[in-house]
């Protein structure tokens, strides 16, 4: 049988100081297995000089390559992007700042070989996160599973192994509002955890901040449920139906004790309550709304400045941009 080739994808955003340090872990652990290799590494619009060392790094070994976005396009659409170009029969996905250990990898291929499509590291504790970002990751995860009736383990990551198959369905999805996570679930497959402890950062800093994390959160709920816009209908049925029950009482209280004057503080609160309720309702429809109109408008997803040892393969039965599928068998073998 014909060797097997791995690819490990590397999202990246200034990361230049774990860049070194984390190709010689992540080749160390590639050695010990008998399949071939490569490294894609997707620099999401680095300042820093991340890109010129994967440079230097293409120059030195060949297997490891680059793209580089003309601008930051976010985690998400880097996996995408690094998923559209890799060759292997399996890709790997990491963090580039060691918190997933590379050496946790040898057992996600161990399962592939076992037969399971997908393998996804399951972090075992969330001891790296803040307090604040361990609240808001459960709070979510409880809300996505409850609104979209899926159920992602709240330890599974990107960190995740997927085999040529789960690859190629994940290169269908056009989506610019991109839940990596919803989608790993919704394509299927025979999937696998595989516990691991997450570790603390090797260097720099999160790129994710306050307001990432809430828009991460939106287009996950967003593109995977749409209760929260159906969920207005029940609410306006409710106030309604209240309404007029309360419509009957002061009915018959005015024909039995005749009509009174006061009732200002009900009128105002209920005002108000209902404009608040308005106002949401309306704001949950633009949230969807807005990401409609990003999804009409069709811009590609990423733009790719540099493609550094690296080029979208032509056999891929998906290429983004074209709706024809041109498959060349044994292509990739
Ligand atoms: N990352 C990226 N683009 C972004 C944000 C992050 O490519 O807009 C990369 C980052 O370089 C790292 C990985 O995604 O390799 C995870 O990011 P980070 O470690 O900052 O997230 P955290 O571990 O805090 O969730
Ligand atoms: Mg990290």
């Amino acid at each position: 049988m014909a060797v097997k080739l791995l690819s490990i994808i590397l999202p990246v955003l200034n990361e230049a100081g774990n860049v070194d340090a984390l190709i010689a872990r992540v080749t160390a652990v590639l050695g010990q297995l008998p399949e071939s290799w490569e490294i894609v590494f997707v620099d999401d619009g680095s300042s820093d000089d991340t890109l010129a060392r994967l440079r230097a790094h293409n120059a030195r070994e060949p297997r490891i390559k680059a793209i580089s976005f003309s601008r930051n396009f976010g985690k998400e659409l880097a996996i995408a992007a690094g998923l559209t170009y890799v060759r292997g029969d399996a890709a790997i996905i990491m963090d580039a700042d060691l918190q997933h250990p590379p050496e946790v990898a040898l057992k996600f291929v161990e399962k592939w070989r076992e037969g399971y499509d997908i393998v996804y590291g399951d972090r075992v504790d969330r001891h790296t996160d803040g307090p604040f970002r361990k609240l808001y990751a459960q709070a979510f995860y409880r809300l996505f599973n409850f609104l979209s009736r899926s159920d992602i383990p709240s330890g599974a990551g990107d960190f995740r192994l997927l085999d040529r198959k789960a690859i190629d369905a994940m290169n269908r999805f056009k989506e610019n509002s991109r839940f990596n996570k919803g989608l790993y679930s919704w394509i299927g497959f025979k999937s696998v955890g595989v516990p691991y402890q997450v570790a603390d950062r090797a260097g720099g800093y999160t790129k994710w901040s306050f307001r990432k994390l809430i828009r991460f959160a939106l287009d996950g709920l967003t593109s995977f449920s749409t209760l929260p816009l159906r969920v207005w209908s029940l609410l306006g049925l409710t106030i309604s139906l209240m309404a007029i029950a309360y419509a009957t009482v002061i009915l018959v209280r005015t024909l039995a004790f005749g009509a009174d004057t006061p009732g200002f503080p009900s009128i105002i609160i209920s005002v108000m309550l209902l404009a608040g309720v308005q106002l949401i309702s309306l704001g949950v429809i633009g949230e969807y709304l807005g990401r409609v109109y990003e999804e009409v408008k069709a811009r590609p997803l990423f733009l790719v400045a540099e493609e550094i040892g690296a080029s979208q393969p032509q056999h891929k039965p998906s290429a983004p941009s074209s709706g024809k599928v041109t498959e060349a068998a044994g292509a990739r073998s």
